[in-house]
Protein backbone atom coordinates (compact mmCIF):
# COMPACT_ATOMS: atom_id res chain seq x y z
CA UNK A 1 0.00 0.00 0.00
CA UNK A 2 1.21 3.99 -0.96
CA UNK A 3 1.87 5.83 1.89
CA UNK A 4 -0.50 7.51 3.68
CA UNK A 5 0.55 11.32 5.26
CA UNK A 6 -2.05 11.82 8.02
CA UNK A 7 -3.00 15.48 9.35
CA UNK A 8 -4.74 16.72 12.27
CA UNK A 9 -6.89 19.18 12.04
CA UNK A 10 -7.17 20.99 15.57
CA UNK A 11 -4.33 22.99 16.02
CA UNK A 12 -2.41 21.63 12.95
CA UNK A 13 -4.23 23.46 10.51
CA UNK A 14 -7.39 24.70 12.37
CA UNK A 15 -7.29 27.20 14.68
CA UNK A 16 -9.99 26.04 16.69
CA UNK A 17 -7.87 26.79 19.86
CA UNK A 18 -8.13 30.95 18.41
CA UNK A 19 -11.89 31.07 18.79
CA UNK A 20 -13.24 33.36 21.94
CA UNK A 21 -14.30 31.04 24.67
CA UNK A 22 -13.55 27.96 22.02
CA UNK A 23 -13.48 25.25 25.67
CA UNK A 24 -16.46 26.95 27.26
CA UNK A 25 -18.45 26.32 24.10
CA UNK A 26 -17.45 22.79 23.82
CA UNK A 27 -18.12 22.03 27.44
CA UNK A 28 -21.59 23.27 26.62
CA UNK A 29 -21.73 20.87 23.49
CA UNK A 30 -21.62 24.01 21.04
CA UNK A 31 -20.26 23.00 18.14
CA UNK A 32 -19.53 26.70 16.62
CA UNK A 33 -16.58 26.65 17.72
CA UNK A 34 -15.50 23.98 15.26
CA UNK A 35 -17.50 25.63 12.30
CA UNK A 36 -16.19 29.78 12.70
CA UNK A 37 -12.49 28.51 13.45
CA UNK A 38 -9.99 29.94 11.18
CA UNK A 39 -7.55 28.32 8.99
CA UNK A 40 -3.47 28.04 10.75
CA UNK A 41 -2.54 28.58 7.14
CA UNK A 42 -2.67 29.73 3.69
CA UNK A 43 -5.42 27.31 2.34
CA UNK A 44 -4.39 27.66 -1.37
CA UNK A 45 -0.84 27.08 -0.92
CA UNK A 46 -1.76 23.87 1.74
CA UNK A 47 -4.10 22.72 -1.14
CA UNK A 48 -1.65 22.73 -3.62
CA UNK A 49 1.10 21.13 -1.44
CA UNK A 50 -1.89 18.12 -0.83
CA UNK A 51 -2.36 17.89 -4.70
CA UNK A 52 1.35 17.39 -5.10
CA UNK A 53 1.38 14.93 -2.55
CA UNK A 54 -1.17 12.89 -3.93
CA UNK A 55 0.26 13.40 -7.65
CA UNK A 56 3.40 11.72 -6.30
CA UNK A 57 1.81 8.59 -5.25
CA UNK A 58 1.02 9.51 -1.33
CA UNK A 59 -2.74 8.89 0.41
CA UNK A 60 -4.14 11.72 1.80
CA UNK A 61 -5.61 10.86 5.16
CA UNK A 62 -7.07 13.12 8.28
CA UNK A 63 -7.42 12.02 11.69
CA UNK A 64 -8.87 14.38 14.44
CA UNK A 65 -9.96 13.84 17.93
CA UNK A 66 -14.14 14.41 18.94
CA UNK A 67 -14.22 16.81 21.76
CA UNK A 68 -13.48 16.03 25.27
CA UNK A 69 -16.30 15.51 26.73
CA UNK A 70 -19.15 14.02 24.39
CA UNK A 71 -22.21 12.11 23.94
CA UNK A 72 -23.59 10.14 20.80
CA UNK A 73 -25.48 13.73 19.98
CA UNK A 74 -22.45 16.29 19.99
CA UNK A 75 -19.82 13.80 18.62
CA UNK A 76 -22.72 13.43 15.28
CA UNK A 77 -22.78 17.81 15.52
CA UNK A 78 -18.71 17.71 15.97
CA UNK A 79 -18.11 15.44 12.97
CA UNK A 80 -20.51 17.36 10.78
CA UNK A 81 -19.10 20.56 11.05
CA UNK A 82 -15.58 19.13 10.68
CA UNK A 83 -16.38 17.68 7.55
CA UNK A 84 -18.30 20.89 6.68
CA UNK A 85 -14.67 22.85 7.55
CA UNK A 86 -12.88 20.35 5.22
CA UNK A 87 -15.41 21.07 2.19
CA UNK A 88 -15.24 24.52 2.50
CA UNK A 89 -11.65 25.84 3.26
CA UNK A 90 -10.49 22.72 1.03
CA UNK A 91 -13.20 21.95 -1.64
CA UNK A 92 -11.09 20.28 -4.49
CA UNK A 93 -8.94 17.99 -1.32
CA UNK A 94 -9.39 14.57 -2.78
CA UNK A 95 -8.91 12.60 0.84
CA UNK A 96 -8.57 9.30 0.50
CA UNK A 97 -9.86 8.84 4.07
CA UNK A 98 -11.31 11.23 6.98
CA UNK A 99 -10.87 9.52 10.47
CA UNK A 100 -12.86 11.26 12.96
CA UNK A 101 -12.48 9.72 16.38
CA UNK A 102 -12.58 9.96 20.24
CA UNK A 103 -10.96 12.43 22.18
CA UNK A 104 -7.78 10.79 23.03
CA UNK A 105 -7.95 7.69 20.90
CA UNK A 106 -3.82 6.42 19.98
CA UNK A 107 -3.31 7.76 16.62
CA UNK A 108 -1.21 5.25 15.34
CA UNK A 109 -3.89 2.71 15.17
CA UNK A 110 -5.09 3.88 12.06
CA UNK A 111 -1.55 3.92 10.30
CA UNK A 112 -1.50 1.26 7.34
CA UNK A 113 2.41 1.14 7.18
CA UNK A 114 5.23 1.96 9.28
CA UNK A 115 6.51 4.72 6.97
CA UNK A 116 3.33 6.55 7.33
CA UNK A 117 3.13 10.48 8.43
CA UNK A 118 1.77 12.40 10.33
CA UNK A 119 1.88 15.56 11.19
CA UNK A 120 0.06 17.21 14.40
CA UNK A 121 0.60 19.37 17.09
CA UNK A 122 0.07 16.91 20.05
CA UNK A 123 3.88 15.77 21.66
CA UNK A 124 1.88 12.98 22.66
CA UNK A 125 0.32 11.74 19.07
CA UNK A 126 3.91 12.23 17.52
CA UNK A 127 5.73 10.56 20.00
CA UNK A 128 3.71 7.50 19.62
CA UNK A 129 3.37 7.87 15.96
CA UNK A 130 4.88 4.67 14.19
CA UNK A 131 6.22 6.52 11.23
CA UNK A 132 7.46 10.19 10.67
CA UNK A 133 5.48 12.30 13.08
CA UNK A 134 5.70 16.56 12.25
CA UNK A 135 4.80 19.45 14.50
CA UNK A 136 2.24 21.29 13.25
CA UNK A 137 4.71 24.14 12.71
CA UNK A 138 6.34 22.24 10.16
CA UNK A 139 3.53 21.70 8.15
CA UNK A 140 4.76 24.24 5.23
CA UNK A 141 8.23 23.78 5.59
CA UNK A 142 8.07 20.10 5.08
CA UNK A 143 5.66 19.95 2.62
CA UNK A 144 6.58 23.53 0.67
MG1 LIG B 1 -4.43 18.85 17.43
Amino acid sequence: MNRTVFFDMDGTFVDLYGVDNWLEQLIDHDPTPYRIAEPLLDMDRFARSLDRLQRGGFRLGIVSWLAKNSDADYDTAVTREKLAWLKKHLPGVKWDEIIITSFGNAKEQFAHTDRDILFDDEMKNRGSWTGIAYDAGDLIGVLG
